[in-house]
């Protein structure tokens, strides 16, 4: 008899794993715990419930490597995106659903699928023995959470996030900002060169405060707060508690030469920390924020070298439960210490409906070939879902380790493609291009012939 597949979390991750090894042939059993336990942003019991927004944001696959991970998961007979079809909304570019209908739907097909069962329970122990895939998601019960982080340390299992901005290491002004570690500290030159600095004039920092305390802020939900504030405040809420703080804070501009003006001592500056293995993303170091969006484009363009910055994401702090991945999974999603156990979705540090999906498809699949005694080929790293597991298990910085989105950052270059700005149309297809055929070949290589 097929040894069953036990998945912990029926949300994004969850159902779409669950879909991918039931397929396969693999016995199925979904563990979800609402509605008899609820989370503080759930409303039904339905699998796959969108928390909040109701868009699985571009599909354009061409140009935007979240429309890319839609390509790919179609490609790959993906159940969230079929229903999502099913259910769209008119929404430009993007892909928005009726979410109602479209959770209800995954639910009955999952439901209807002779290879799964689902049962109404809180799993609230890491499991011993069998196979399991846990994507318990964002909102993990605090009983699994503390299971977890009595496994895996409390310092690797994170239960919320507070995200810097990301940049494209592209679009900094060079000629304005420069590189160099505080007090030139380290062994190398690499590391004595490991920051990207953007100087500020007094009238430019006092610009930028007054921006800061002018902005637009998103509220905390409920019960978000509880406990883990203090360790990070948003830089706005450091501003609100004096003018001075952040040039104290994460802005100060002691230790630091600006060598295009090196008789110039900056009032203050920004500091930008390299935030993956290529070099492509940089972090602003300490710049967790609660402001929106489109205040956050703003604000931060004002910072001289970041006038024309685009973002791979933008910064939030939001309850959010994830593993330092890059510790703790190996390149196949399982906990290192325990292997008969697989991480799926937003718990691996990855961030949004999309990737979640994308990591539950990636994790039922890899599970089920295990099941069924399969050689599972690895996922090619130039894909979509390649690049977001080679990010999120091995590519990233492990001692900064913050959720992630798919973006173009985290893709290899492509050979003999113009870098910068004006070649970014021409480089996005070829990633795209390259992309779908690699995942085709993949995925081919797991048709059983009839
Ligand atoms: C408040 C909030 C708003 C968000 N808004 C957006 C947004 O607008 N757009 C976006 O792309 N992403 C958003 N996200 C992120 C979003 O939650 C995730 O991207 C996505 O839903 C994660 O998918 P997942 O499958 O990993 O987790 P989920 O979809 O949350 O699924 C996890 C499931 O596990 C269940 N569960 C938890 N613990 C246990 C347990 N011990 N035993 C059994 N079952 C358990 C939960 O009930 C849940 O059904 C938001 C997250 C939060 C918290």
């Amino acid at each position: 008899m097929t040894e069953t597949l036990h998945i912990v979390g029926g949300g994004m991750a969850g159902s779409e794993a669950a879909w991918q090894a039931a397929e396969a042939g693999v016995p199925v059993v979904i563990h979800e715990m609402r509605p008899k336990v609820e989370t503080f942003a759930h409303r039904t019991g339905n699998l796959a419930e969108m928390v909040c927004s109701n868009s699985f944001r571009s599909d354009d696959h061409e140009q935007n490597a979240v429309g890319l991970l839609h390509w790919e998961m179609r490609h790959a007979g993906g159940l969230v995106m079929r229903e999502a079809a099913a259910h769209r909304l008119p929404a430009g570019g993007a892909l928005a659903v009726d979410r109602d209908p479209f959770s209800q739907s995954v639910t009955d097909a999952l439901r209807a699928h002779p290879n799964v069962s689902i049962s109404g329970e809180e799993i609230t122990a890491l499991p011993e023995d069998g196979r399991w895939i846990i994507a318990t998601g964002p909102l993990t019960s605090d009983a699994l959470g503390r299971a977890i982080a009595a496994e895996t340390g409390a310092e690797a299992l994170a239960f919320f996030d507070a995200i810097a901005p990301i940049v494209y290491a592209e679009s900094i002004d060079m000629d304005v900002a420069w590189l160099q570690s505080r007090y030139d500290k380290g062994e190398t030159e690499e590391e004595r060169k490991a920051y990207i600095n953007c100087p500020m004039t007094k009238p430019e920092y006092e610009a930028f405060i007054d921006a800061l305390l002018a902005a637009d802020k998103a509220e905390f939900h409920e019960g978000e707060t509880a406990g883990y504030f203090d360790g990070c405040l948003p830089i706005e809420v450091m501003a609100e508690r004096g003018r001075e703080t952040l040039r104290h804070g994460p802005m100060k501009p002691i230790g630091l030469t600006n060598s295009h003006k090196p008789e110039e001592k900056a009032y203050a500056v920004v500091q930008l920390r390299r935030d993956n293995a290529l070099g492509t993303l940089y972090n602003i170091v300490g710049f967790q924020t609660k402001m929106k969006y489109g205040a956050q484009t703003e604000v931060f363009r004002m910072i001289p070298g970041l006038q024309n910055a685009s973002f791979a994401r933008l910064g939030g702090i939001h309850r959010n439960t994830f593993l330092n991945s890059p510790t703790l999974l190996d390149n196949q999603m399982r906990l290192r210490s325990k292997p008969h156990i697989r991480f799926a979705g937003q718990i691996t540090g990855v961030e949004g409906y999309v990737e979640s999906c994308a990591m539950g498809l990636a994790a039922g699949r890899m599970a089920a070939a295990e099941i069924l005694g399969r050689t599972l080929p690895p996922i090619p790293q130039d894909t979509a879902h390649g690049a977001l597991i080679h990010h999120i298990t091995g590519g990233a910085e492990a001692r900064t380790f913050q959720p992630m989105n798919v973006n173009f950052g985290l893709f290899r270059p492509v050979d003999g493609l113009k870098g910068g700005r004006r070649g970014r149309k021409d480089r996005y297809k070829a990633y795209t291009d390259r992309a779908k055929q690699d995942w085709s070949a993949w995925v081919a290589s797991q048709e059983v012939p009839a």
